[in-house]
């Protein structure tokens, strides 16, 4: 499960200080699929980096199955962020001058798995997004769509238990963008992985358990957690 306990957050100091979330809270049970949606600028990339851990919440707590990850020292927390939740996030991307296949690898690396096993299961998760003959390419010699399915494979390798995609179809054609959503509902049904994806598209938001609506940094509504709190 993860809990939002009254989150805020702030950048920049004094004058430019700037209040993107405001006091948002919600919890979201193992398994769901959840969708924020939102104006551009209100506040949904932050959320997703927030949750995830990848950015500290200036005020409130961000516990991920009984654990506030705020409290958690860098090394334990990189650790525990790979071995349970996986990306794909424009921000947080790829290192354009390694390979694919070392690129898919490195969350695993950075829990500890062994070299050999490594490899195959990069090249398994390449399959998957069909980037494997690029195995051996350079990350930045990839087209943008290419990219996107390099993002997805790494957000995978580790079998995580939650996912977190911001507008993972963004940069896709619809085609694509259909293979990858079906790749990331088959980890959430059928691998039971909690899904969290930020998207424009309404389709893609109908169908997830779960509704986040984001104004303002504020939480303006929020529907199906009941329901998908009940399911399991
Ligand atoms: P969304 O993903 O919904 O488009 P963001 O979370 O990216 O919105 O941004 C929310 C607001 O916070 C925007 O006004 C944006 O300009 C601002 N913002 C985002 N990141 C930063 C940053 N690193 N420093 C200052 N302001 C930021
Ligand atoms: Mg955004």
């Amino acid at each position: 499960m993860i809990e939002l306990k009254n989150i805020s957050k702030t950048y920049g100091k004094k004058e430019t200080a700037f209040t993107a979330l405001s006091e948002v809270s919600f919890s979201i049970p193992d398994g769901a699929s959840v969708a924020i949606v939102g104006k551009s600028g209100s506040g949904k990339s932050t959320l997703m980096h927030v949750m995830s851990g990848l950015d500290p919440a200036t005020e409130g707590q961000v516990i991920v199955d009984g654990v506030n990850i705020a409290g958690m020292k860098a090394k334990a927390k990189d650790s525990f962020r790979s071995k349970k939740m996986g990306f794909v996030f424009q921000s947080f991307f790829v290192e354009a001058n390694q390979k694919v296949l070392s690129n898919v690898s490195l969350p695993l690396e950075i829990s500890n798995v062994r070299p050999r096993a490594r490899k195959a299961r990069a090249l398994q998760a390449l399959t998957q997004v069909e980037l494997a003959d690029k195995a051996d390419s350079r990350a930045r010699n990839l087209s943008g769509g290419q990219k996107q399915r390099l993002a997805i494979a790494r957000a995978i390798v580790n079998k995580p238990s939650i996912i977190f995609a911001d507008e993972p179809t963004g940069n896709l054609d619809s085609e694509t963008g259909d293979k990858i959503m079906q790749l990331l509902f088959n980890m959430n049904k059928k691998l039971g992985a909690t899904l969290v994806m930020v998207t424009h598209d309404h389709d893609l938001a109908s169908m997830c358990d779960i509704k986040v609506y984001i104004k303002d940094g504020r939480l303006e509504k929020i529907t199906g957690a009941a329901k998908a709190g009940g399911k399991k």
